[in-house]
């Protein structure tokens, strides 16, 4: 549908700026309100319908996303850089996400318990909460709007969707599939724009949640905007992960691990494995295997089947990457592969960086404690695994962590004293499956997960019920039978 204003932008390919992808829609605060005003009508009725009929609707959602995955990973490729293996399995975890919470539909478990007086029921039911503000990045472009329209939905709530400027192409692709699938009108609305757009979602009295993902420095201004209203707001926002690496880890794997952790999605995951910490008895072996590795991956563009890392999302993000690049040799820490811009052959017309390692980084860097959200992985020696949980919790984020070691004792330890939401052993900080809770501790996040059953908990609210079938008045903690 057309913008109130007519106004529109473009959305072009961030490896190669000539390709135009579309030209978008531009919403304006009018288009906000109409997106609005159509969740808020839809919510009465949508409400009503039993959860296993909405969820026979996502079900025929999650198998049209399985008939479509490699044109809608081909298109996401192309609007936000990511290789074609990555994009697939983005899809394919907008698929799983929807098939989970389609079985949801027939769940979505309440408890029911003892009264402690004779002759009376108590049991709680999930209730949804009414109009959703969902505004999404552009790293995830399907998996993160699946991980919360899909939710939303099953639980009976109605949406306004507002994706990254960065890849509408992705979010239509996403939305188009829900209605053909017999979502019915109303139900889920699409607005596009940046600050602006969000704004008016996130303060309007119509609006019930909020669910966010984005940078830390936004996630505080819409938890701010939205306190007002009371609205219930969620929040994922920034990282800066650790992967401890032992003496006695399998250095090999170890590698592998930090090298998909560290530059896959050219290093922009909130979950990107940016800090390596590693033990100073294996630490020049590590260093030198890491960097011989980084320093063989094929940049370029993702469509490309040989190619290994994409390019940053916009000039804007790569500025960012290069600056921080600065910043690290300014602050004394060893540049051992990488720190410069791409700007040769293939890499001509795109946002192309060198795969980047900084060698002897210190804890107190800004590099060891800000998010980069590009290819840069910073290494920091540690002398102990006490030594390495202090480096790995010493950061204001608290999203991922992982170790490497063949130390049972020690990946326990490190297991329960890592302060992240998700914990890996043996393996890099990312790779979560959609049937688990997914979020982060401190600025990273504001106490809720999503996906797994825990999305439940940010779509609906719990109703106490109470049937007294004595056909009497009896009195909670007063009429209570002694023995
Ligand atoms: P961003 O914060 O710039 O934007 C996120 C979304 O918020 C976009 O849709 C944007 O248009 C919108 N927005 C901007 N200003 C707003 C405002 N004032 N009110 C309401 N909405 C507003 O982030 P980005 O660059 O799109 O994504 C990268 C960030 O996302 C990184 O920090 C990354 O760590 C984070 N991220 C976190 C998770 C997680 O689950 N924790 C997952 C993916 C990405």
């Amino acid at each position: 549908m057309p913008s109130s204003s007519g106004q529109t932008f473009e959305n072009r390919n961030p490896a190669n700026t000539d390709d135009l992808i579309g030209v978008f829609q531009q919403s304006a605060a009018a288009d906000v309100d109409a997106a609005i005003a159509a969740a808020a009508a839809a919510y009465e009725e949508w409400r009503l319908v039993p959860a296993p009929i909405r969820a026979e609707m996502l079900f025929r959602a999650a198998q049209i996303f399985a008939a479509r995955k490699e044109e809608f990973a081909r298109d996401m490729t192309r609007e936000m850089g990511k290789v074609l293996s990555e994009t697939r399995g983005d899809v394919q975890e907008a698929i799983d996400m929807t098939f989970y919470m389609a079985g949801e539909g027939r769940r979505m478990f309440g408890q029911t318990v003892p009264s402690e007086l004779r002759n009376k029921f108590a049991m709680s039911v999930r209730q949804p909460l009414g109009v959703c503000a969902i505004i999404t990045p552009w790293n995830f472009p399907m998996a993160i709007p699946s991980w919360k329209i899909v939710p939303a939905l099953v639980c009976g709530n109605t949406v306004v969707f507002k994706p990254s400027s960065n890849t509408p192409l992705s979010a239509v692709n996403f939305v188009k599939v829900l209605i053909e699938a017999g979502i019915p009108r109303g139900v889920v609305n699409m607005v596009t724009g940046d600050a602006d757009v969000g704004t008016a979602m996130t303060t309007d009295p119509r609006v019930d949640v909020v669910s966010f993902t984005g940078s830390t420095a936004v996630g505080r201004i819409v938890n701010q905007a939205a306190a007002p209203t009371f609205k219930k707001v969620h929040l994922e926002m920034g990282g800066k992960n650790v992967v401890m690496i032992m003496d006695d880890a399998d250095l090999e794997l170890a590698v592998d691990g930090c090298l998909w952790g560290g530059f896959g999605t050219t290093g922009q995951r909130c979950t990107a494995a940016s800090r390596v910490v590693v033990h100073e008895k294996v630490y020049r072996t590590f260093v030198d295997a890491f960097v011989a590795r980084a320093k063989a991956l094929v940049v370029g563009d993702g469509l490309d089947p040989a190619v290994e890392m994409g390019p940053s999302i916009s000039e804007t993000q790569l500025q960012t990457v290069m600056r921080y690049v600065t910043i690290g040799e300014a602050e004394g820490a060893r540049l051992v592969t990488g720190g410069r811009r791409l700007t040769d052959g293939g890499c001509a017309r795109g946002f192309f960086h060198q795969p980047t390692i900084f060698a002897d980084v210190d804890r107190r860097m800004r590099i060891a404690r800000e998010e980069i959200f590009g290819p840069v992985v910073s290494i920091l020696p540690c002398r102990s695994l006490e030594d390495a949980i202090a480096i790995g919790n010493g950061v204001d984020y608290g999203l991922s962590a992982s170790i490497y070691t063949q130390d049972i004792n020690r990946a326990f330890r490190a297991m329960r004293d890592l302060y992240t939401g998700i914990f890996y052993v043996n393996a890099p900080t990312i790779g979560a499956e959609v049937h688990l809770p997914f979020g982060g501790t401190k600025h990273t996040g504001n106490g809720h997960r999503e996906a797994g059953v825990a999305a439940l908990d940010v779509f609906s609210e719990w109703k106490s019920i109470y049937i007294d079938f004595s056909g009497r008045l009896q009195r909670a903690q007063i009429d209570v039978e002694q023995l």
